[in-house]
């Protein structure tokens, strides 16, 4: 087995990952793929936390558009988490990876409720956990919950998945002249607004010295290589 740099990770995901190739509803082929990435890593010996977002669902900011309040179109997006979380879980056990969902809001019969030794134990059994429900609390992201999850089961690095391989200075999509930075600090992200995670998760990683790794989901090799220590993608530290 290589020898690793990273022994336990919280992967974020957001929920567009699921959402196919408009980025909405739930695909299961993309759940799919997304379990086959995972499967690859823990095959690496590397325990595996995961927080996922529901941008393919619900996000609280759309109901707040229409007049919703705040809170309540919060807590819609908090089940909406839990509901993604389900078919990733369904799409690892079907790939034979054991795997667990536990709930930051209480619903027994569908996920286990949030508890932080338990969820440890899971991971140290080699299966991989499923944070849902967010933080619990709205006003909120999920990227916050992956910051405050990561501390709590004490991940060496939390690995912010998206659709390109890093931070830019500006959207790659649009500009392609952008330039990736191929190392940030936690402060840089914060002062140039650059779009690695809300500012609350980055202040908490900052506060408790937990490197971000922003990498692209769909690069197997990019996973596979930060993870015995080789560079890809973004590294945001001190
Ligand atoms: N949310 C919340 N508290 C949390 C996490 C999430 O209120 O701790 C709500 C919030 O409305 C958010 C939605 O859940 O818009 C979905 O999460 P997020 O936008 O972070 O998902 P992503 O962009 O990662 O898909």
């Amino acid at each position: 087995m290589e020898s690793l740099k990273y022994h336990r990770i919280l992967l974020k995901l957001s929920g567009e990952a699921l959402g196919g190739d408009v980025g909405s509803g739930i695909d299961p082929k993309r759940a799919l793929d997304i379990a086959s990435r995972v499967k690859d890593v823990r095959e690496m010996g590397v325990d595996v936390a995961i927080v996922i977002g529901a941008g393919n669902l619900w996000r609280g900011k759309v109901g707040l558009t229409s007049g919703m309040d705040r809170a309540t179109a919060d807590y819609m997006g908090m089940l909406a988490t839990v509901m993604n979380g389900l078919a990733l879980m369904d799409a690892l056990e079907s790939l034979g990876v054991m795997t667990r969902v536990q709930s930051a809001i209480e619903m027994r019969s569908v996920a286990e409720p949030y508890i932080r030794r338990r969820a440890i134990r899971h991971l140290e059994k080699g299966r991989v956990v499923i944070f849902g429900g967010g933080t619990g609390n709205p006003y909120f992201s999920t990227d916050t919950a992956a910051a405050l999850r990561a501390m709590e089961i004490d991940a060496d690095v939390l690995i912010k998945a998206t659709k390109v391989d890093g931070v830019y200075d500006s959207d790659p999509v649009k500009n392609p002249k952008a330039v990736k930075f191929d190392q940030l600090t936690y402060i840089d992200t914060i002062n140039r607004r650059l779009e690695v995670m809300d500012s609350t998760a980055i202040t908490l990683c900052m506060e408790n010295k937990l490197p971000i790794l922003v990498l692209n989901l769909w690069d197997a090799k990019a996973l596979h290589d930060v993870l015995v220590g080789k560079k890809a993608g973004t590294l945001v530290t001190a």
